[in-house]
């Protein structure tokens, strides 16, 4: 993007490129106006600083599962919009949110789709926040980017005390994107009990059956092993 003070050489920043073709002048959408929306969709992405260099090719795939929930994400990308959304399961550090967020950027900056990050514990303390303001009006205002931006990822989806306004707003927001076909990423760390049947408390024991099957028609699960790469990073 140019910098405020800085003119696009080609457009003059009219956003129209003159290009003499044959005998005659074209106008043609200069090659600007496209980086500046992209520019616009990141920012709008909501992406944390600590995953803005998130790319499909930053992901290091050290195993089979890493190297499949890569190739899905990827294929997922070139099909959009036809294309289900993804769960990525897994246990801390491997790499989901990295993964979901590769997945965003390239999103943006292949097809110019609108997408938007949410953390959705940070969001649904946003949400309970605006109770004791009994302002409808703010609490639709946060909300309403959740339902309608086309292309959503919510990380960590489980990793909150499970009550019963959680589950209803939750179920609110998968059914509404359900129902509007728009595409839903989500990351956790809890599973289903046929990956890894040891594992304590299952995902649908988080989010309850009705979720949990919601989910599986509107994702592909997708696994992911390995170690936590933090730990081995440091
Ligand atoms: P998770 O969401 O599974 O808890 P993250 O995606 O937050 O894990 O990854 C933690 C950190 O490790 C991030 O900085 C991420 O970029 C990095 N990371 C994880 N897996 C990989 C990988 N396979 N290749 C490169 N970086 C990775």
């Amino acid at each position: 993007m140019n910098s405020p003070l800085q003119v696009c050489p080609k457009c003059r920043d009219t956003g129209w490129e003159i290009r003499p073709v044959a005998e005659i002048t074209i106008a043609v959408r200069c090659e600007c106006q496209q980086r500046t929306k992209a520019d616009k969709l990141s920012a709008q992405a909501q992406i944390p600083p600590r995953y803005q260099r998130c790319t499909f090719a930053a992901y290091q795939t050290r195993d089979l599962s890493q190297r499949i929930a890569k190739q899905s994400l990827e294929t997922m990308v070139r099909l959009y919009p036809h294309t289900q959304g993804a769960l990525l399961m897994g246990t801390p550090g491997v790499g989901k949110t990295h993964l979901a967020v590769a997945a965003l950027h390239a999103l943006i900056q292949q097809k110019r789709v609108p997408c938007l990050f949410v953390d959705f514990v940070a969001f649904l303390n946003l949400v309970q926040s605006t109770y004791s303001k009994k302002s409808d009006r703010v609490k639709e205002e946060i909300i309403r980017p959740v339902l309608t931006t086309d292309v959503v990822l919510i990380d960590d989806l489980g990793s909150f005390q499970t009550t019963a306004w959680v589950l209803d707003t939750m179920t609110y927001i998968i059914n509404e994107r359900y129902n509007h076909h728009k595409v839903t990423l989500l990351t956790t760390n809890w599973f289903d009990p046929d990956v890894q049947p040891r594992h304590e408390t299952t995902l649908e024991e988080r989010i309850g059956s009705r979720l949990r099957s919601r989910l599986c028609e509107m994702c592909q699960t997708i696994v992911i092993g390995g170690q936590d790469y933090r730990r081995q990073a440091s």
